[in-house]
């Protein structure tokens, strides 16, 4: 696949403006071919402006053609997969095996969403009959179901240069709902970005696609992201990030002559409760698994466990040393982009400098010579110390933890009241833990979007039931996922039909049925034709 460093708008490419960007290797810090030209003011116009017509005719179509666009991606990617990986390994030095993991989900996802199309139940079609007989107001026919919002600009993440980039998550369900897409792209992977673009934008052409129904435009965030936020003809807004750059996204929307959703799903520290009864069973487990959580991928996940809460319990010291231990023996790896490693760095210094917080381990860069390496960092304190200074419930995105000691139940249950919305919260107990400490589940109920029993917050299963969001700051709006099928939500809207003929309806509401698919029919959940005469 040839890369020309340049935008796609539509079954076009943007001609090149300006001087051109290249990509950095973080492991090395070389600079990679080709050079990037940034996308215009008139690009970020042009392309909503293409989405726009196209969404006139995106909408309509079925949800099969919907999903065989899908599905096609999803082949392509797979046939473009090995250099696929190549070349994000060369941009963001993730391992070649978890990004061709990495890809099998991203294709699943994709036929994740095929497959809910075709089953047509989330459309949450809803019809109740009219009755003209009605006393002593006649009853009208009313009828709805979700229907797509239009364009949606997505942000592409750093950390996910495929599942939660160009054709990943946000991108796959809001064309699985029926809104075109403009992609910016991350910058810390511009060439994998390319690639995938030019598959969707082929499997659009294959699928006889509206011309816009895709675009992908590099830039930088405030430039061109704002740009799209800002565009009029865009509906909505999906990102993964900081909260920084998530929280701009957000008040630029809500300040635009027509306020529109923004999606963002940003910083979470998913703090970790480890219960007496799972201490003294399993201590030395426990820092076992948690070590493999924080340092999976050198920590740069969004679920990364950054916070960990403990009693006093003689089993503390057996799970403290164990963790020390681990953490002290592994060995630095490297961030996807120097800024991020950056941004580590000063998290890093900035929880080592505050009074009452021990950093166990050797300071990060103790020993490396440039490039984007990182060591992992242990910190300890106690409750009182966590209480009093806010800035330790920041993110520090990477392969760094914070374990806190509570004094007693109620400390940590106060804790637990204080914490931020988060993605996850993660409760190690034995059943009698369980029993007794029913206050702290109810708290963090409150708090998150997941709730993990025994086990540990990264990796984060692709299926109907998960939920990958929270209430903020971990994301802009805690009623969203976006991770599994209900994130086909954030890009619909419900619309109603009253008194509509047969004609006027759509398929999936009209008295025959066409689709079979499961509608609520006056009050009952059901899957045929309708069984009683129209009332108008
Ligand atoms: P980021 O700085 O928020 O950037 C994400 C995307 O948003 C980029 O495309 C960026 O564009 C754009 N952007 C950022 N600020 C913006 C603004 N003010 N206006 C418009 N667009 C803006 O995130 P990152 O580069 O992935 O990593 C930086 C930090 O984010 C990390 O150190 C970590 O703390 C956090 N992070 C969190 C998660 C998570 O899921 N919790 C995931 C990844 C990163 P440009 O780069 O082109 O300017």
């Amino acid at each position: 696949m040839k890369l020309e460093g340049l935008s796609i708008c539509g079954y076009n490419r943007v001609k090149p403006s300006g001087t051109p960007t290249q990509a950095i290797n973080p492991a090395t810090a070389a600079q990679l071919e080709p050079g990037y030209f940034w996308a215009t003011p008139e690009d970020v116009s042009q392309a909503a402006q293409l989405a726009a017509r196209a969404f006139l005719e995106y909408r309509r179509w079925s949800p099969t053609r919907r999903a065989d666009l899908l599905s096609r991606i999803a082949g392509l990617i797979e046939a473009s997969a090995s250099a696929l990986v190549e070349r994000a390994h060369q941009e963001t030095a993730l391992p070649p095996a978890r990004l061709q993991s990495e890809i099998a989900r991203t294709c699943g996802q994709l036929r994740l969403f095929a497959s809910l199309l075709q089953e047509g139940w989330w459309l949450d079609a809803r019809i109740d009959h009219g009755n003209p007989e009605r006393k002593p107001l006649p009853k009208p026919d009313v009828r709805s179901m979700l229907v797509p919002l239009g364009p949606v600009a997505v942000f592409s993440s750093s950390n996910f240069p495929f599942a939660f980039s160009v054709a990943g998550g946000d991108t796959a369900s809001a064309l699985a709902a029926g809104c075109p897409v403009i992609v910016k792209p991350h910058q810390g992977h511009l060439g994998a970005s390319e690639m995938v673009g030019i598959i969707v934008q082929q499997a659009a052409g294959e699928c006889n696609a509206p011309d816009g129904v895709f675009s992908l435009l590099f830039g930088p965030g405030r430039d061109v992201g704002m740009a799209l936020v800002k565009h009029p003809l865009i509906k909505a807004v999906g990102f993964t990030g900081s909260r920084a750059g998530g929280r701009a996204l957000m008040d630029a929307a809500a300040a635009r002559p027509e306020p529109i959703p923004v999606y963002a799903e940003m910083g979470s520290i998913n703090p970790v409760f480890l219960l007496p009864g799972a201490l003294q069973q399993r201590a030395a487990a426990l820092a076992t698994g948690l070590h493999a959580s924080v340092t999976l991928g050198v920590g740069q996940f969004c679920t990364n466990p950054g916070l960990v809460f403990i009693e006093p319990e003689p089993a503390n010291r057996i799970f403290l040393q164990s963790l020390e231990s681990l953490m002290a023996a592994t060995p630095p790896g490297t961030m996807l982009t120097q800024s991020i490693h950056s941004e580590y760095t000063a998290g890093v210094e900035k929880f080592s400098r505050t009074p009452g917080v021990r950093c166990v381990t050797t300071p990060p860069a103790d020993g490396i010579q440039g490039g984007a390496q990182a060591r992992t960092a242990l910190f300890v304190t106690d409750a009182e110390t966590f209480l009093s200074h806010h800035t330790l419930m920041d993110e520090v995105f990477g392969p760094s933890t914070l374990v806190v000691q509570c004094g007693s139940r109620s400390q940590m249950l106060v804790a637990a009241q204080e914490l931020e919305g988060q993605l996850t919260a993660t409760v190690h107990g034995t059943p009698e833990d369980f029993a007794t400490n029913a206050e702290l589940l109810a708290i963090l109920e409150t708090k998150v979007g997941r709730l993990v029993c025994n086990g540990f917050p990264t990796g984060v299963e692709v299926c109907h039931a998960m939920t990958h969001g929270g209430p903020y700051p971990a994301t802009a709006d805690g009623r969203s996922t976006s991770v599994g099928t209900r994130a086909i939500q954030r890009f619909v809207r419900p619309l109603c039909y009253q008194n509509a003929p047969d004609a006027v309806l759509p398929d999936e509401l009209k008295e025959s049925n066409p689709l079979g698919i499961w509608r609520l029919v006056d009050g009952n959940v059901e899957r045929g034709a309708c069984s009683v005469e129209r009332g108008t």
